[in-house]
């Protein structure tokens, strides 16, 4: 059933009036990640803890192909606390420990996807966990861009600034190599 012209504006402006904990829970009642957490909707369970669970996917890369994911809804990995990563890459090591012998797998790759440039399609932090079959037909590979050493340098710079706690170390190294300007005591 399409909405009228009249009925758009009035949702719009109702949503324009949420506060953030309101969307938030609105976002959460939409996801379909936070759906099979609550059993809303089924799905092959594998594992569950107290703060993440993990389950087939629906449409896998290989066979035993996982989702791992946080319970609680965050859309972006950066927006996970601190306190809640230890537990899910747990999970995810757990998952991937399996996948050797539950499917035979060869090997596995641990794929994380963060927004739509990068194919994040469900807005809730998930991790993929496939299992590789020699031959299977799937590959991770791409063509490299070219960057002259000066950007190298730049980028890494630049990473370094939004990292604090490993800049003094690694600038450290970089002057002691005398590839940046020693800093002022
Ligand atoms: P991504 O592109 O990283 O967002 O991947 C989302 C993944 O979730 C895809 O591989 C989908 O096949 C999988 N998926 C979506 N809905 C379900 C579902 N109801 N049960 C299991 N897996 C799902």
């Amino acid at each position: 059933m399409e909405l009228t012209e009249e009925q758009q504006k009035k949702l719009q402006e109702k949503l324009k009036n949420l506060s953030p904990e309101q969307m938030q829970e609105l976002i959460k009642q939409q996801c379909i990640f936070c759906k099979i957490i609550s059993g809303e909707i089924p799905a092959k369970k594998v594992l569950e803890t107290n703060n993440t669970i993990a389950f087939l996917d629906i449409n896998p890369a290989n066979p035993g192909h996982v989702i791992v994911v946080p319970k609680a809804h965050h859309q972006i990995l950066p927006q996970i606390p601190d306190s809640e990563i230890l537990d899910l890459f747990n999970s995810v090591k757990k998952i991937a420990s399996a996948a050797f012998e539950a499917v035979d797998a060869k090997g596995v790759n641990i794929l994380q996807n963060n927004g739509p440039a990068a194919g994040q399609e469900v807005p809730h932090v998930h991790v993929h966990v496939i299992p590789r079959f020699d031959e299977d037909n799937f590959s991770f590979t791409w063509e490299p861009k070219k960057l002259k050493e000066e950007q190298f340098d730049e980028i890494q710079k630049r990473i370094l600034s939004k990292i604090p706690s490993s800049m003094e170390k690694i600038e450290t190294a970089l002057e002691e190599k005398g590839e940046v300007k020693p800093r002022l005591p």
